[in-house]
């Protein structure tokens, strides 16, 4: 059995909505992830089996290559590729579904056409701090994933035998990229019920793994290996590291949506490094990723330097300015930054 986490009136309220809907638009956060596909995919698989004819998951922009095998990618709409027809559906919608993001910031351009829709708005996310524009927020922080609370929410309808093999297959790829592979945010035992239901549907997670990580371009590895032997900078003093590429090095290695997924963990492998940093020209301003192990709330140094947030191990923020500058303010906070405002750190989103 698996605990009931999940509000029942909430899980309720969106049942009624997924009974009675007819169109059905499903909205993820830029630059979508493995979760934020993961669980995106694995709700359109539910609802199309369920008999939902009228069933789009739509995304702000580009996601990586290594997701395009997963199943009804295909038939994703990006949002910066058909502006028009995207912001119709979701005009049109009876029922809109934000899935892995908190905010509206979070979708970028997506923002206004979701806030505008009449569409009845269902949050299922585990970010800090929701922000109050769902009908239905079912917001908790502690699950592993997103792709985690669509297994739970599926289950709580009533509706376990909908779950199609291949929406086991989103499930579980949302929920193996988001622990790292069960590598961290992954010691709750229920997380193992539910892979093993998922490995029931007929997954084959072995394989799951190989399509995610083991299909990197060659320019994609050597871009890692010039990471590592030169762009690696360590701040013993401070159990930190960072990384920084700029537009010419990514250029330089061919660069493609996600292939810097993981180098910001690469630096936390070093023995006494808990603190790593990537900084990184994107598109039309400075991406800034943050990872820490242990206590070191990585979302409270986001929100201070890089106007961000995210998880405590787990963050992300943004700077406009040059990389230089961008560099200097982490050397700056990482001098000043004194993180005993313990209390402020569950203000973070
Ligand atoms: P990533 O480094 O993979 O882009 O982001 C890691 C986590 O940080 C995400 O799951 C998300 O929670 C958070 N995050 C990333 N970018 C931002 C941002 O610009 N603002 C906020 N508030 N959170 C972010
Ligand atoms: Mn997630």
């Amino acid at each position: 059995m698996i605990t009931k986490i999940i509000h029942e009136e909430k899980i309720q309220k969106a049942k009624k909505y997924v009974e009675k809907g007819e169109s059905f638009v499903i909205v993820t956060h830029v630059t979508p992830d493995g979760d934020a596909l993961g669980s995106s995919l694995g709700l359109y698989h539910f609802l199309t089996t369920y008999g939902k004819d009228n069933v789009t998951v739509i995304v702000p922009n580009e996601f990586p290559s290594f997701y395009r095998w997963m199943p009804g990618a295909k038939d994703i709409v990006i949002h910066e590729k058909y502006p028009d027809f995207a912001e119709q559906l979701i005009h049109d919608a009876d029922v809109i579904f934000c899935l892995d993001f908190n905010e509206p910031k979070r979708i970028e351009k997506l923002a206004p056409a979701v806030i505008a829709s009449e569409g009845r708005k269902v949050m299922i996310d585990h970010h800090l701090n929701p922000a109050d524009f769902c009908r239905v927020t079912m917001s908790y922080p502690e699950m592993s994933s997103t792709s985690e609370m669509i297994f739970r929410f599926i289950c709580r309808m009533g509706m376990f035998d909908l779950m199609s093999k291949e929406a086991a297959v989103c499930i579980y790829t949302g929920m193996m990229t988001d622990t790292g592979s069960f590598t961290y945010n992954s010691n709750k035992p229920e997380i193992y019920t539910i892979v093993s239901e998922l490995i029931k549907k007929g997954i084959d997670k072995d394989l799951i793994y190989r399509k995610v990580f083991q299909v990197y371009s060659e320019s994609r590895l050597r871009m890692q290996g010039y990471v590592l032997y030169e762009k690696m900078k360590i701040y013993p003093e401070h159990h930190a590291a960072l990384i920084t590429l700029s537009k010419e090095e990514l250029d330089r290695f061919h660069y493609k949506t996600g292939d810097t997924e993981g180098f910001v963990n690469m630096p936390l492998s070093i023995e006494g490094v808990t603190f790593s940093v990537f900084i990184r020209e994107d598109r039309d301003y400075i991406k800034v990723s943050l990872r820490s192990v242990g206590d070191f709330p990585c979302n409270q140094f986001a929100c201070q330097y890089f106007n961000g947030g995210g998880h405590k191990n787990a963050s992300g923020g943004e700077f406009f300015g040059s990389l230089e500058d961008a560099v200097a303010t982490f050397e700056k906070g990482l001098k000043e930054f004194n993180p005993n405002k313990t209390e402020e750190i569950e203000k973070l989103a």
